[in-house]
């Protein structure tokens, strides 16, 4: 009998204050709101909004039009997007995604990438969503691909059918830890499109969670194009600021 009352005491309980869920990044409870991320957290990223690269996204001084990587090297994809600045929140919430446990930040990051994407370009005009690929070494180790992920993610929200078309064929040397020299030429010929795929006439959407020269998504949007796609426009969750932005100020 006691149990019966304890029981419907706590069922009182919670109907008359709902347990709120849990923000996945500081554990607060909050209300949900259209992403799954507490007021604090989403505060906390530094949103692209104005005075970005026409090409790739990237922050510039307000008088350019294209950031110094885009003025001086050939892009193969029409256009990539970021969702924010590779500082602050961002930063910490991707050095987080990395670990297991935080794998279901892929849900509210993948929502904001959604939002992008649909407000930077027509997302009726994409036929298949795509990710940039992790060595096969490297997945063992993580257990998963955040790029295919929060592509898969953006796959469910824009209902746009995702596929893994991608391989990277030996592990890249750390890319962090080379000159732009070396990165460029780290990256030829370790990736390759899988066999059997028929993309065709295609127009891709390449998913990545930062974006820093572009040169990985530079090489992969030239593969895809090379193997009969039609247009390849990128979004990442991350992205830097242009050389000229940071001597100016000093970052
Ligand atoms: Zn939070
Ligand atoms: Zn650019």
């Amino acid at each position: 009998m006691k149990a019966i009352f304890s029981k419907l005491y706590q069922g009182l309980i919670e109907l008359i204050f709902p347990s709120l869920p849990q923000c996945p990044v500081c554990h607060r409870e909050f209300i949900h709101g259209e992403i799954n991320l507490c007021e604090k957290c989403i505060t906390e990223i530094e949103f692209i909004k104005e005075d970005y690269c026409l090409k790739c996204g990237k922050l510039i001084l307000s008088n350019q039009d294209f950031c110094y990587d885009c003025q001086h090297s050939n892009r193969h994809f029409d256009g990539s997007r970021a969702v924010g600045l590779y500082d602050n929140g961002l930063k910490e919430y991707i050095k987080l995604f990395k670990y297991s446990k935080y794998r279901m930040l892929a849900e509210p990051l993948g929502d904001l990438m959604s939002n992008y994407t649909n407000r930077f370009y027509d997302i009726d005009k994409f036929d298949i969503i795509t990710y940039v690929p992790v060595h096969q070494n490297r997945l063992e180790e993580r257990g998963f691909n955040q790029a295919a992920l929060l592509a898969k993610r953006i796959g469910e929200n824009l209902k746009i059918a995702v596929e893994d078309l991608l391989i990277r064929d030996e592990d890249t040397l750390k890319q962090s830890k080379l000159s732009r020299k070396e990165r460029l030429k780290n990256l030829k010929s370790k990736f390759k499109i899988k066999d059997n795929i028929n993309i065709d006439d295609k127009r891709i959407l390449l998913v990545d969670d930062i974006y820093t020269t572009g040169a990985t998504v530079n090489e992969l949007s030239r593969i895809l194009l090379d193997n009969g796609a039609i247009s390849i426009k990128i979004i990442t969750l991350a992205i830097g600021r242009d050389l000229d932005l940071k001597r100016k100020f000093k970052f």
